[in-house]
């Protein structure tokens, strides 16, 4: 073996990575070649110190902000703008969802689309021959329809329907669902909600109130009604059959 052929395999050797006949061989010149043996005792002097050192490092936390403050801007920025969005979306979802579990039933209204009904004033005047693309069957739950108009509820198109049942008026509105991006906590509720069911609050005036959407409507309303009933009228207009 040469002296070359040492340098070339001195890492793998001091690694114990050589195949024994030239792990032997590499042995055979180091006795016979004193530069290279001196070489080789550098080199594994120089590994017991790494070792050492990297075996008696301390935690040191100036030195990980040290490391952190030399890293690349780039993914820090990245990871920055990504967090917040993150967490916001987990605190948002995990609120949706503590309110859901926890909401015993109907409650002051604090609902987007509930605080859009309210701010209705529900003075106008039914439309002529106005007929609503929906409608609850009449004499469900003792509904009375009483005539209707199209409407805009903070700019999206709805079809307010006026009636009464059990001696007390409501309003229905009928909306497409995609009128639920403007409300997304009455959306995120819906869908916590399930299809098929309502979800409720009570307005600041005290009346009921209840949404739901499927197939691609959105119906809600509010009245003097019990809750209950509100609910029932609102799911029988949304299965209801179009016009
Ligand atoms: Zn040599």
């Amino acid at each position: 073996m040469t002296c070359a052929e040492v340098l070339r395999y001195l890492s793998p050797y001091l690694d114990s990575e050589l195949d024994p006949r030239t792990s032997f061989d590499l042995a055979e010149h180091l006795a016979r070649c004193e530069p290279c043996a001196a070489r080789v005792r550098g080199e594994e002097r120089l590994e017991a110190a790494l070792a050492s050192a990297l075996r008696g490092g301390v935690a040191d936390p100036a030195l990980w902000r040290r490391i952190e403050g030399s890293l690349p801007a780039a993914p820090r920025r990245r990871r920055l703008r990504l967090l917040p969005a993150l967490a916001g979306a987990l605190a948002l979802s995990g609120a949706a969802l503590l309110a859901w579990a926890l909401w015993p039933g109907p409650r002051p209204g604090e609902l987007d689309l509930a605080a859009a009904v309210a701010a209705d004033a529900g003075a106008e005047q039914p439309e002529a021959g106005f007929v609503p693309s929906l409608r609850p069957p009449e004499g469900r739950r003792g509904f009375r329809y009483e005539g209707g108009r199209h409407c805009s509820l903070r700019g999206t198109p709805v079809e307010i329907l006026r009636g009464s049942a059990g001696g007390s008026s409501l309003t229905l509105y009928v909306a497409r669902s995609e009128a639920l991006a403007r409300f997304p906590e009455a959306a995120a509720r819906i869908a916590a909600a399930g299809s098929g069911k309502a979800v409720r609050c009570r307005l600041p005036d005290g009346r009921s109130f209840a949404a739901a959407s499927g197939g691609g409507r959105l119906v809600f309303g509010c009245g003097a009604a019990p809750p209950e009933v509100l609910d029932d009228l609102v799911l029988a207009t949304l299965a209801a059959e179009g016009r």
